[in-house]
C-alpha cells in the first residue's frame, strides 16, 4: 500500500533526527523536498541515495496531482522541508489534504519543531498558545495585526527572520508595552540564546550587538491578563452607577 510519509527534519543540530525518519528516509521511493540541494546534503550526511522531487511554494499545486497519482500506484513517498516539521510555516498542506481527500494513507514522523522548542524552555504558560507563524512584513499590517492579538489570553508565538527581528520587536513595543516577550534564537545550535525581558529591552539589547540578530528567531508574547468576572461585573456596576449619577 502506497503512503505519504510527513518527516520531521533537524531545526539546527542533526542528531535530532530521529531513528524512525532515518529508517523511512531509507526505505521510501521518493522524496519530495523544498530545496532538493539542501536535502540532498542531509540524505547523502545519512548515506542514503534516494531520488528527489522539488515541492515549494511556488509549484506545489502543480505537484499535487503527480504526488496523488504516486501514492495511489503504491509507491512509499517521504515529505520534507529545509528544516524542522513540514506544513508547520512550510509547504505540504496541499499535498496532504489532496491525499487524505484521495482516501490515501498519510503518515506522520514526528520531531522537531521551532515552535514547540522554543515553548517548551522559554517559561511561559503553554497551555493555551497561539502560533502566527510570520507576521506580515509591511509595518502597517504588522501592527494591525499585532493590535487584533493583543487582548488573547494565551501565549503568541511568532517566527521572524534575521533582517526584520528588530523592528518586529519595535512593533511588539508599540502595542504590548511592558507585556515579557521571550526571543528563542538559534535554537538546538552552538548558540542557543533564550532572551527575556520588554520588547523594548531586548530591541535595545539587539540593537546594541549585532551578533543577537544574526541566526533564526521564535518570538514568544505573554498573555493578556486574564479579566475575573467580580473585576467585570464590578467594573460594570460602577459604569451603571456614573450613569445614574450623571442623570
Ligand atoms: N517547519 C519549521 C518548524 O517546524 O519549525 C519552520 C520553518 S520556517 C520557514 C523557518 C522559521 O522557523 C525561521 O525563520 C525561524 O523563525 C524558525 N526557526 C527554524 N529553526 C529555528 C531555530 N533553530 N531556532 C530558532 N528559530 C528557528
Amino acid at each position: 500500500e502506497g503512503a505519504l510519509y510527513v518527516v520531521a527534519t533537524p531545526i539546527g543540530n542533526l542528531d535530532d533526527l530521529s531513528a524512525r525518519a532515518v529508517e523511512v528516509l531509507g526505505q521510501v521511493d521518493l522524496v519530495a523536498a523544498e530545496d532538493t540541494r539542501h536535502s540532498s546534503r542531509l540524505l547523502s550526511h545519512l548515506g542514503l541515495q534516494v531520488s528527489l522531487m522539488s515541492l515549494h511554494d511556488h509549484n506545489e499545486a502543480a505537484r499535487v496531482e503527480k504526488l496523488r497519482e504516486i501514492v495511489a500506484a503504491g509507491q512509499q513517498v517521504a515529505l520534507i522541508s529545509d528544516a524542522g516539521t513540514p506544513l508547520i510555516s512550510d509547504p505540504g498542506y496541499r499535498v496532504v489534504r489532496a491525499l487524505r481527500d484521495a482516501g490515501l494513507r498519510v503518515v506522520p514522523i514526528p520531531g522537531p519543531c521551532a515552535l514547540v522548542t522554543a515553548l517548551s524552555a522559554a517559561g511561559l504558560p503553554t497551555d493555551r498558545f497561539l502560533f502566527e507563524g510570520f507576521l506580515p512584513a509591511r509595518s502597517g499590517t504588522r501592527r494591525n495585526r499585532l493590535n487584533a492579538l493583543s487582548g488573547m489570553t494565551a501565549t503568541l508565538v511568532f517566527y521572524e527572520a534575521p533582517h526584520r527581528i528588530v523592528a518586529l520587536l519595535e512593533d511588539i513595543a508599540a502595542i504590548f508595552g511592558e507585556r515579557e516577550v521571550v526571543v528563542a534564537r538559534e535554537l538546538t545550535k552552538t548558540f542557543e540564546t533564550f532572551l527575556v525581558g520588554s520588547a523594548f529591552q531586548l530591541q535595545q539589547h539587539m540593537a546594541s550587538d549585532d551578533n543577537q540578530t544574526r541566526g533564526e528567531f521564535v518570538v514568544m508574547v505573554a498573555p493578556a491578563p486574564e479579566r475575573k468576572h467580580e473585576e467585570h461585573a464590578s467594573l460594570e456596576a460602577e459604569q451603571l452607577l456614573m450613569t445614574l449619577l450623571d442623570e
